[in-house]
């Protein structure tokens, strides 16, 4: 007898596989198997480490020929692969990162669910991934969030951060889009990014190394382009910079990102931000900062900011704040930015008002203590 891989049965003794022996598409229903004793009570929550620990509970889904099973949420551990699993030799991995805040001890909100899946599904489609529904992700998160809600930090500005990701499984050494997928959802307890205040960052460009390039995979969440930033982000922070700010991948002159954040400028009274177009990452915080600025009746431009202009601004006395937004450290006030032997230093290394401002209004929102007029927040009911 051999298996759907046409592999002998011997090397699928594993126990997950026999999950995936009872596929049913279409159910909804949520295989819950609860751990038999939380971990919580050996977590210092005064002294967290990003993406160290994790919460009792994680959720599985398996997908093979584009048939999903059911979800699965069970206690956190290993998963068993063999070596060939193809995720790891040809990087179809996709991920997704988000937070769910503490609003009382019956309310956690989740911040935009539904555009974290759609974008989980527009990286998944750039991979040649199979998407899933918005069902699993969204009612997913909710069950994870019942059963660990104990393990979203109180203290205001520390959050559970949320890992939905996804990738290939097959165990099948081609170079071929995989038939079978794992989808998963992972969280983790985070401390507030800037807890002890906010620390500007120095950014330098690099002359040599891109993130990303129109019609590559750098508005997909994929793995890979992290991958890709590790050797030039570690080339500045040799140089005594913390992060690259990323020029366009053919003129080398157009702003695209920083870092692992989508970047603003505030130019005069206008916000200016690189406009998407295939190289940038569609951020959500982008999106709501967007959104909120334009509420405030401030111009919004999103549209090609090149270094030269930045600089030019800058001389002119324009250029009033710089920052980052992305999910992780909501806002990332910019200090310095170096290009070519020449500095700009900003706000004498503090956050400004326009970013202190948009940080607390955002952040207000996402623990529900001001007004949401968006329907940004997606409350969950626990306890
Ligand atoms: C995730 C990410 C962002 C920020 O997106 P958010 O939805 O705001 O968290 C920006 N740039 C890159 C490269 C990213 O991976």
């Amino acid at each position: 007898m051999a298996d759907f891989c046409g592999r002998p049965n011997s090397l699928r003794k594993r126990p997950y596989l026999r999950k995936i022996s009872n596929f049913k598409s279409g159910t909804m229903n949520f295989t819950i198997t609860k751990a038999e004793q939380s971990r919580i009570s050996e977590i210092n929550f005064e002294n967290l480490e990003f993406g160290r620990i994790f919460s009792d509970h994680m959720l599985e889904m398996a997908c093979r020929d584009g048939k999903w099973s059911k979800p699965e949420i069970k206690p956190y551990a290993p998963i068993t692969f063999e070596p060939s699993m193809q995720a790891l030799h040809y990087g179809q991995a996709i991920f997704e990162g988000m937070k769910a805040y503490y609003v009382d001890d019956n309310t956690i909100n989740l911040f935009r669910p539904k555009d974290h899946h759609k974008r989980l599904n527009n990286s998944a489609k750039r991979l040649c991934m199979p998407e899933i529904e918005e069902e699993p992700f969204v009612r997913g998160l909710e069950e994870l969030l019942k059963l660990d809600h104990k393990w979203v930090p109180r203290t205001h500005g520390h959050a559970l951060y949320i890992r939905p990701f996804m990738f290939a499984a097959e165990e099948y050494l081609a170079a071929k889009v995989s038939k079978e997928y794992r989808f998963m959802i992972i969280t983790s307890p985070v401390a507030a990014y800037y807890s002890e205040g906010f620390n500007p960052v120095k950014l330098t460009t690099s002359d040599k190394y891109v993130r990303a390039v129109k019609g590559g995979t750098g508005e997909a969440k994929a793995a890979g382009n992290y991958g890709g930033s590790f050797l030039p982000a570690q080339n500045a922070q040799k140089n005594g910079y913390t992060q690259v700010i990323w020029l366009d991948a053919i003129e080398h002159e157009y702003i695209e990102e920083v870092g692992t954040m989508n970047i603003f400028f505030l130019i005069g009274d206008t916000l200016v931000t690189p406009q998407l177009g295939g190289s940038v990452l569609p951020g959500i915080t982008r999106r709501s900062l967007i959104a909120i600025a334009k509420e405030w009746g401030l111009n919004v431009e999103e549209r090609r900011v090149s270094i030269s202009e930045l600089f030019e601004a800058h001389k002119s006395g324009m250029l009033k704040e710089v920052f980052g937004s992305g999910t992780a450290a909501v806002i990332s006030p910019v200090g310095l930015i170096h290009h070519k032997g020449e500095n700009i230093t900003l706000n004498q290394n503090e956050i400004g008002p326009f970013a202190k401002k948009m940080f607390d209004t955002i952040t207000g929102i996402q623990y529900g203590k001001i007004g949401d007029s968006h329907n940004w927040t997606h409350p969950v009911t626990v306890g």
